[in-house]
């Protein structure tokens, strides 16, 4: 067995009957037992890692297993099911475009990419003329690059070239989006990065203390990178694996500075976007409008889909067929994201998020007192971070992190594993229409097991 995996032998587990929860087997599931063993045995391991939880229907923020077992899903997957899982306007959607038998059209128009693509540009800040639509928020970064560095090298010549990022972001698995991570483990493959993406420390207060924009410049002038070699600076708009944010004082910085050095300022709205922080994208919280954004997960609450959106002068540099993918647009995905921001939309999520948020961060933060093992919480609207540490220290504790997502599991609580530096960190990220009750529920648990593992 490899370190902080879940163990697959069945144990015994006392009954759970709640409004929310349903635990009523051993877990895992002993029948579960063969299906984990054949995924194991034809897939990639990377594919692996997870709580043992067969997926088997999924409803608003609940998950439940083919054995009548159900979690309350603070995963949202992965930050995914921003309306919730399931929503019957979203099936209804996807159904009628399965019906019409239209299920790909490539890059020949059709309605539900229009309407799309409209909507994108609505929900978005002013400054957001244009969308374009791929599948995955790493090719949506990757795109964000190519658009910023034909920026760049036709403002500036061939040495506007540079993509600055962040240390310890993450921005996707191709070998682009990894080469702007700033998560050296994830990118030892490589062997030969490209010289000209430079990632600089990112000032999240906890690990990294010192935030003043000041310090931005001096790492770059420390790594000798001048501002004419720069085409953009790209970063999340908090950091995915910690949920941190930068202090709104630097994001204001570097955004005025971005701009009077004709640099493009990219930001990687893949988690924080559609409603998860509390507000439509995350950036708000910034008071700042980025030059380009990258959308993906919860733009869709389920199906593939993601996004570039930006200004028309710089998403109109490459000419018919030179930004293409072959389902970029797919209709039943592009039904499926617009049904998702409709509801988003209707059922006032974006609010529900920052209320509920605001509930949420303020309970962790009361859970970090009561906890030596708690080092921070990070996070704002309904996405945090809780970053677990040897106490006194600001030492990861892994393995502390991975036993309370295993007791989460099985106590009717759903979380994916622990990341972030050392697996320290758990992540809480529940669909934006959790309701009240089955969020104090499934926050109470996480306490108790927090409280218990801690003594
Ligand atoms: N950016 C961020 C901030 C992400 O969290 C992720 C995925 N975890 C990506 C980009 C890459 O998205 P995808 O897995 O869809 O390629």
């Amino acid at each position: 067995m490899q370190p902080n995996t879940y163990p697959r032998i069945p144990q015994e587990i006392a009954p759970i009957a709640t409004d929310f929860r349903r635990i009523q087997s051993a877990l895992p599931h002993p029948a579960s037992i063969p299906l984990l063993e054949k995924m194991e045995h034809y897939e990639a391991r990377s594919m692996h890692g997870q709580p043992p939880v067969i997926w088997h229907r999924a409803h608003r923020y609940t998950v439940e297993d083919p054995y009548g077992n159900r979690w309350i899903d603070l995963s949202s997957g992965v930050l995914v099911a921003n309306a919730g899982h399931g929503r019957s306007w979203v099936r209804a959607a996807m159904a009628d475009q399965l019906e019409r038998g239209l299920h790909h059209c490539y890059c020949f128009p059709h309605e539900a990419r229009a309407a799309l693509s409209e909507k994108l540009v609505q929900v978005t800040p002013a400054s957001m003329e244009k969308a374009f639509l791929l599948t995955t928020g790493s090719e949506a970064i990757e795109c964000a690059i190519k658009i910023s560095r034909r920026h760049g090298t036709s403002q500036g010549g061939n040495r506007k070239k540079r993509i600055i990022s962040f240390q310890n972001a993450f921005h996707g698995r191709t070998l682009g989006s990894q080469m702007a991570g700033g998560i050296p483990a994830l990118k030892a493959w490589i062997q030969q990065e490209d010289p000209t993406f430079v990632q600089v420390p990112f000032p999240d207060g906890y690990q990294n203390e010192e935030t003043r924009f000041e310090s931005f410049l001096g790492a770059l002038s420390e790594r000798s990178v001048t501002t004419d070699e720069i085409a953009c600076v790209l970063l999340e708009t908090y950091q995915g694996a910690t949920a941190s944010f930068a202090p709104v004082e630097f994001m204001q910085a570097l955004r005025e500075w971005c701009t009077s050095h004709q640099i493009v300022l990219v930001l990687d709205e893949v988690q924080a976007g559609f409603g998860r922080c509390g507000k439509w994208f995350g950036f708000e919280h910034y008071r700042i409008e980025p030059d380009l954004m990258c959308c993906g997960k919860g733009i869709s609450s389920g199906m593939p889909l993601s996004a570039v959106l930006g200004k028309a002068e710089l998403m109109d540099q490459f000419g018919h067929g030179e930004m293409t993918s072959t389902h970029s647009g797919n209709p039943i995905c592009c039904r499926a994201a617009l049904a998702g921001i409709e509801i988003i939309e209707w059922e006032n999520l974006v609010e529900n998020s920052n209320q509920l948020g605001q509930f949420q961060q303020e309970f962790l933060q009361g859970l970090k007192e009561e906890a030596r093992c708690i080092g921070v919480v990070h996070g704002k609207g309904l996405v945090s971070g809780i970053r677990f540490v040897k106490p006194g220290t600001k030492e990861p504790d892994g393995e502390l992190a991975h036993r309370i997502t295993q007791r989460c599991y099985e106590n009717g609580i759903l979380t994916f594993a622990p990341v972030g530096p050392g697996g320290g960190t758990i992540k809480i990220n529940p669909p934006l229409c959790i309701d009240q009750a089955a969020l104090e529920e499934a926050l109470g648990i996480f306490r108790e097991i927090v409280l218990k593992e801690n003594s």
